[in-house]
């Protein structure tokens, strides 16, 4: 283990190994993907790559690096367990139509042990095992195989596919092993093998008819988590343990003390606002600013549990720096602006609380609720079912 990875040696070593083998690094993009892109947040350092995956020619050629940061939606119900959080950062590497995923997968290795250190006896990979359509992912099982590295084989985790029809194709994943004891099972069998390592041969399109056809050309796509390789590099157990977390855990508990899940969740869901706010996108009831909102309506409802009248509009101006400097956010909105958005944000959810209780305080709504109320509160009170829910448990 080495104290002296942070994220950005990290980065910056990742980056390098690439580039000293024709890599070009591409910057990375923001949350938002282009318009008319039916998805509300970059979810991957390939998202914004997908046309030159397909066959278009990228202007810096065939070989590409980069480091891109990332909003899934979908995990939001995980984040404050160890390994995920709500906007964290890919680093990528890319073969369009140049060299195969052997070659990628050896690379990997190689800057694992070599380039980090990590001692290859933690090290697990899955594999592609085959089904009723493609062959098992033999050239990746070998060059496991020679390197001494336990694999695991499987069918749906280790087929990549980005929806029902579209680009798709064979993975191999690669674990670290988090333990405090030898290495032992599998990664489908013991969640303490982490996920670090994505590399994905993305070589097929799949039609609406389910049938698969060839891609222009024979990609790879990796993905690697930021935070998570920096965690384990540093010997700890939890992403939100990373350097990016420092200045967050130590201020955040002098202003609100929280138990550990709480915390973890007030870090993540702030600072994951103050990036989705530096990126443009404000507070609405629909579509990205409706996942923004999401956000600070939890982290209120986490705070205001022990004390209601704890306020965003506390949140220190270096949390909201070290931030937009950490994502290079140079033209996002000054500490001040943003603890005023909210604020702002705040007073609305309050206000809709107080609503709530009132309404909800009726003869009409001491029963069990069904359908039809849920459909009246929200549409004539604005109140969300979830909230309803929840100001019912109070
Ligand atoms: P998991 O099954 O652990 O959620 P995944 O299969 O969703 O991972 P990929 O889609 O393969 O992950 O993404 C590539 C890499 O990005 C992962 O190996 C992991 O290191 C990192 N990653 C994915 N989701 C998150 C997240 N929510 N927070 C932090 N890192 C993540
Ligand atoms: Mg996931």
């Amino acid at each position: 283990m080495n104290e002296n990875f942070d994220t950005d040696t990290v980065v910056r070593t990742f980056v390098e190994y690439f580039e000293d083998r024709g890599h070009r690094r591409v910057t990375g993009s923001t949350l938002l993907p282009p318009p008319g892109d039916p998805v509300l947040f970059t979810t991957s350092g390939m998202h914004p790559l997908t046309p030159y995956l397909e066959g278009r020619p990228h202007p810096l050629g065939r070989r590409l690096v980069n480091v891109q940061r990332c909003l899934r939606t979908t995990d939001l119900d995980e984040v404050g367990d160890r390994t995920h959080l709500t906007v964290f950062e890919m680093l990528g590497s890319w073969s369009l139509g140049d060299y195969e995923g052997r070659q990628s997968l050896e690379w990997g290795y190689d800057l694992l042990t070599e380039g980090f250190g990590v001692d290859p006896g933690r090290l697990h990979a899955t594999v592609f095992g085959g089904d009723e359509q493609v062959g098992p992912d033999t050239d990746s099982l070998e060059m496991w195989q020679e390197r001494g590295v336990p694999v695991e084989l499987t069918v749906d985790d280790n087929w990549w596919s980005n929806g029902p029809a579209g680009p798709c194709g064979p993975d191999s994943e690669i674990f670290l092993w988090t333990g405090d004891t030898p290495p032992r099972s599998t990664p489908t069998q013991d969640d303490r093998w982490v996920e670090i390592w994505n590399h994905v041969m993305m070589r097929h399109r799949r039609l609406d008819d389910g049938s698969l056809v060839p891609l222009p050309q024979r990609n790879v796509d990796t993905g690697l988590g930021l935070e998570r390789l920096t965690t384990l590099l540093q010997g700890r157990t939890s992403v939100f343990d990373c350097d990016v977390f420092d200045p967050w855990r130590g201020l955040v508990p002098t202003l609100w003390p929280l138990d550990e899940p709480a915390l973890r969740l007030v870090c993540d869901h702030l600072r994951s606002a103050v990036v989705i706010l530096g990126d443009g996108v404000r507070p609405s009831h629909t579509g990205r600013g409706y996942v923004l909102r999401r956000l600070l309506r939890r982290t209120l409802t986490v705070l205001w549990r022990d004390d209601p009248s704890r306020t965003l509009g506390d949140l220190p101006a270096e949390l909201v720096r070290h931030t937009q400097d950490h994502f290079r956010q140079d033209g996002g909105p000054e500490p001040d602006a943003v603890r005023r958005l909210l604020v702002e944000e705040e007073r609305r959810f309050r206000g809709l609380l107080e609503r709530g209780r009132r309404v909800l305080a009726r003869p009409r709504f001491q029963g069990p609720l069904d359908d039809e109320d849920f459909r009246y509160l929200h549409d004539t009170h604005g109140l969300p079912r979830d909230l309803v829910v929840s100001l019912r448990d109070e």
